[in-house]
Parts: C-alpha cells; structure tokens; sequence
C-alpha cells in the first residue's frame, strides 16, 4: 500500500474538503511560515526558515496562479527539505524531466496541495480529457493552465499525451499512464498544428510505433502565454 501523500494528508488533516477551502497563504500560517510579497531579481518564490518558522518570499510581479503555485512549491521545500540549501527554478513551469529531485519534490507537494487527487478523481472521471477540461479545472482550483495539464496528465483516467512547447523552441512532453508503452510520444510534431484550434490528424504526426499509419489521433493545441503553447494529443484510434 503506498505511503499516504503528504499535502493531501496536510488537506485531510486540516478538515479540507472544498478546492475554494485552499488558502495557501493560512495552509503556510498553519505550517509555520508566514508569507511575503516583493518584487524578485530572480526566480518566482524562496523560503528561509529557522527552527520551525519561516519567511516565504513570492515575486509580486508574478500572476495570482504562478503565487499560488509558488507558495505551494516553498510548503513543499518546507515539508520535505528542512535544512537545506535550495535554489528554486520557476516553479511547475519547466520540464519535469530538467529539474533537480528536490524542485521536482517540491513541484509534485504543490500539485497535490492545489489540485488533491481526492477532489479532483470524482469530478474528472466522468469528462473526457480536453481542454476545455484543462480550462475548467484551472478556474475551479485557481491554477495556472499548464500546472491543470500536467496534474490531469497524473490523474485523469484516459490515455493520452502532451506536448508543451517552450519560447526558445524547446519541447518536453508527459504521457498518461494509460498511453499504450507501444506508441512513442514524437514531441517534434508538425508546425502547422499551432495554427488549428481542435482537429484530428496522422497518429504518425505525434507518435512512433508499429500501426500507426492509418490511425488518426484528436489533437489540440493551446497557447498559455509568455510563448509557450501546449498540445493535446489523444490515443491512436
Ligand atoms: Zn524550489
């Protein structure tokens, strides 16, 4: 049996059941930590603490769901790295794989704090994964579009990928565990693909694999902001 998570314990613990109930700002007061807002040089949030207070600092300048997120991230620095010397990336923007054990710790403790599996599983069950989903659930728990994707991505139940695609070119991609392990995620897609709103396309635009030649995937595509653009690729079919 796995080890219960620790901010949806936190959740529990506290008599949170409501995503409106998250106040990341008085979940820090309870921890211990009190938080600030100024402008940064660098990086979106940091955290000092001392014995069992500490200050966390967010980036005035950032978005309310970047802040939010941020907080979330530093409570998980907080909870899982007491003691130790860390400097944060952008928290929950950069590509999961990148990013040092201890940010990508801290990234999964916000995740599970803003967007509880035990709130999200029942109201996601039943819709099929899209963006309009993505949409919904970033308004519902106050979160950035792509931190909604790449939680969705953790705790929907359909098979599918994403591909996100960062300002200076880069792309990164997450699969769902439900991804047939055959398919390979192709994150180098087609560029036209930016262009289209909601559309079908080749299964071999996306993925590699044996089969794949006559199938058709749903693909959408999103921009976020800041040039980043993320697609939504569903399963061969
Ligand atoms: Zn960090």
């Amino acid at each position: 049996m796995l080890p219960p998570d620790p901010a949806e314990q936190l959740l529990l613990d506290l008599g949170i059941t409501e995503p409106a109930e998250i106040d990341v700002e008085v979940i820090a007061c309870l921890s211990g930590a009190v938080v600030g807002y100024r402008p940064l040089p660098c990086g979106d949030a940091r955290i000092l603490g001392v014995g069992n207070k500490a200050i966390i600092t967010v980036d005035a300048g950032a978005s309310p769901a970047r802040q939010r997120f941020s907080v979330a991230h530093e409570l998980g620095h907080w909870h899982h790295h007491r003691g130790q010397r860390l400097v944060c990336h952008a928290a929950g923007q950069s590509d999961p794989a990148s990013v040092g054990g201890a940010e990508r710790e801290a990234d999964r403790y916000a995740a599970s704090l803003l967007m509880p599996r035990f709130m999200m599983t029942p109201v996601v069950a039943s819709a099929p994964m899209s963006m309009a989903l993505v949409h919904w659930v970033a308004e519902r728990f106050r979160a950035s579009l792509l931190a909604a994707m790449l939680r969705l991505v953790d705790v929907h139940a359909g098979a599918f990928a994403v591909v996100v695609e960062q300002p200076d070119g880069r792309r990164w991609f997450k699969r769902s565990a439900t991804l047939d392990r055959r398919w390979l995620v192709w994150p180098n897609g087609p560029a036209e693909c930016r262009t289209e709103d909601s559309r079908t396309c080749p299964a071999i635009d996306w993925y590699r694999g044996s089969g794949l030649s006559r199938r058709r995937v749903a693909y959408e595509v999103q921009p976020l902001g800041g040039g980043c653009t993320v697609h939504l690729i569903g399963r061969p079919i």
